[in-house]
């Protein structure tokens, strides 16, 4: 296991940062925006691994898994009307994914209002050219070009999944392969403020790592990467003939015109689905079926969405087993564990930057 210590990058030596005795535990932090229903893609390239960790009994890792409502406003800030209603329904997938509030923390970023304390504290000291340098930044602007996204908000959002992943003075961090680079900012953001404070001579907030996780090539019914923003989606919640229908408007290997043409899985998106959620039998049925033009699409496709059922089914039976009542009151007593967590943090913070009552009254 790659994994496992509290401690922290220590640069020329010095002190492990200040950590509380009493937690032991790894602790491993990420969230979502809720941009509407969680999908496929999501599940497989994050809750499912998250599910993993919390269940992990040899790690046996602190888990906090929360929902980042303030980053859907640095999008969707003209009209913030469907952040709240996405949230619930971003909540209820979670709990359908089979995270557990027993195990983990599950909370609402705008509930933990130390969040946006962090993050103006940490505004400080992170250079303005740091931020115009993330990838994502013009990436969004020109992919979002509907949206004024010219915004100090936007800009700074990095600044803000800092402070989301500090202020618990998270160890691990699981992100895709693609991700890697926003938790190395935050580790820089990190160490830039345990250079200018430290609380007697001792950091306060550590650098957190990367916990790679698999994230399968999922793609959407358009054959492109499965994402919302392409509406080529297969949701979580996605009834039974739904997803088959769905599945019967995917594109398939571009070189399979008629019934009889010989394909190749390794050049469809449907063959991609079969890898991820097809038995080895079933595989092997798609390979010779499709390289010998024994099976048409339409019979590959059905294999395929009884893999998917069978998968969705019981993510969907828990859904349906939690109300939307239940799923916010779950919210809002995770958010007030993960709010004692983060003022643990920030007594630290505000000690260290000498921005408490008591050093004025020392002044
Ligand atoms: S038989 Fe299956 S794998 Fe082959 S082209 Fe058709 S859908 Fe794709």
């Amino acid at each position: 296991m790659p994994l496992g210590s509290h401690s922290s990058h220590q640069p020329g030596g010095q002190q492990s940062p200040v950590k509380d005795a009493g937690t032991p535990r790894p602790r491993v932090l990420s969230g979502m925006r809720p941009t509407g229903k969680l999908h496929l893609g999501n599940y497989m390239g994050a809750l499912a691994n998250w599910v993993k960790l919390q269940n992990d009994e040899v790690a046996q890792y602190d888990c906090y898994f929360f929902i980042a409502d303030w980053h859907a406003l640095t999008t969707d800030y003209a009209d913030p009307s469907q952040i709240a209603p996405n949230t619930v329904e971003v909540m209820l997938d979670y709990l359908a994914a089979g995270l557990d509030p027993a195990k983990t923390v599950l909370f609402l970023q705008s509930r933990v209002r130390q969040h946006a304390e962090l993050a103006l504290l940490l505004g400080m000291s992170t250079p303005l050219g740091w931020l115009e340098r993330v990838p994502s930044y013009k990436e969004m602007q020109e992919n979002l070009s509907s949206k004024d996204l010219t915004t100090y908000g936007f800009l700074g959002y990095p600044v803000l999944m800092a402070a989301d992943i500090l202020i618990y003075q998270a160890d691990f961090v699981p992100v895709g392969q693609d991700q890697q680079a926003h938790v190395e900012l935050t580790r820089e953001v990190a160490r830039r403020f345990n250079q200018f404070y430290k609380l007697g001579g001792r950091e306060v907030l550590p650098e957190p790592k990367v916990l790679l996780t698999p994230s399968p090539k999922l793609p959407g019914t358009d054959g492109r990467k499965m994402s919302k923003s392409y509406g080529n989606t297969i949701l979580m919640s996605d009834p039974e003939p739904v997803v088959r229908q769905k599945l019967k408007t995917m594109v398939t290997d571009p070189a399979r015109i008629r019934r009889t043409d010989k394909g190749d899985p390794d050049k469809c998106p449907v063959g991609d689905l079969h890898k991820v959620f097809s038995t080895p039998e079933t595989m092997a049925k798609v390979y010779e079926g499709c390289r010998s033009a024994g099976i048409g699409c339409i019979e590959c496709k059905g294999w395929a969405a009884d893999a998917l059922v069978q998968v969705l089914n019981p993510i969907q039976q828990r859904r349906a087993s939690f109300t939307r009542d239940q799923a916010k009151e779950i919210l809002n007593e995770g958010s007030c564990r993960a709010a004692v967590r983060a003022e643990q943090t920030m007594i630290q913070v505000r000690e260290a930057m000498q921005m408490t009552l008591t050093t004025v009254a020392r002044a």
